[in-house]
């Protein structure tokens, strides 16, 4: 598979807990309902696992993905979305607080300032966002807000990519390759996320003659490519 060659040079793992020092908070900055378990499943249900706290920043309710479908109209997927993350999150064992922000989904561009100010940080925090080269404009613009909430609030912020981390997505060339670092999640805990990801019913049905949004060979990456942050 492409992406277990993502590193020429052997790399030395993280431990999960290494990332977030001193009992500290776990802060996911989620653009859509997905990103968080598709990207750090497996890392979010070790750190819940080891008794961290984990808050998750629902920052749209991703009535978006179908744009012009009869099936999936915004109103069935602003109800349905956040039900398939709380499952997802149920089937990990996280239990986390999460902080719904009604953001609108394709346009947190136009509200980069406000997010930053939604995010309430703590000193200790660690708080994790997608690459702000993820290739999705929602993504890079939480990448922004919460890097900026992150600085003025005295927080970490690690990046990982979602997209960039698919061969084939224009943002995979781009990778930082010498700053990417593997995590090592067990065997138990990434069985547990692939079990979640199947709660995103929305995203994994084809509509109609269309292709799902989450595509098999994207899964593939996601599933078994390890999870991977920039450090
Ligand atoms: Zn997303």
């Amino acid at each position: 598979m492409a992406a277990l060659t993502l590193l020429d040079e052997p790399v030395q793992d993280l431990h999960p807990e290494a990332l977030v020092p001193g009992g500290g908070r776990v802060v996911l900055v989620a653009p859509h309902p997905d990103d968080e378990v598709l990207a750090l499943g497996g890392t979010l249900a070790q750190l819940s696992a080891a008794g961290r706290e984990v808050v998750l920043y629902a920052v749209t309710d991703g009535d978006a993905s179908h744009p012009g479908s009869a099936t999936w109209t915004p109103a069935l997927l602003r109800a349905l979305r956040p039900v398939e993350t709380a499952q997802a999150l149920r089937r990990l064992g996280v239990s986390a607080r999460v902080e719904r922000l009604r953001f609108p989904d394709g346009a947190i561009v136009r509200h980069e300032e406000a997010l930053a100010r939604a995010l309430d940080l703590h000193d200790a925090d660690t708080v994790f966002v997608p690459w702000r080269h993820d290739g999705h404009a929602d993504h890079e613009a939480c990448a922004r807000a919460a890097l900026a909430a992150a600085r003025r609030q005295g927080a970490r912020c690690i990046e990982f990519p979602v997209w960039a981390l698919v061969p084939g997505h224009p943002a995979h060339a781009g990778l930082p390759r010498c700053r990417m670092r593997r995590i090592r999640v067990g065997p138990r805990f990434l069985r547990a996320k692939a079990w979640a990801i199947e709660s995103f019913r929305s995203q994994l049905m084809p509509d109609g003659d269309a292709a799902p949004v989450l595509t098999p060979q994207a899964l593939e990456v996601w599933r078994g490519a390890g999870e991977w942050v920039m450090a």
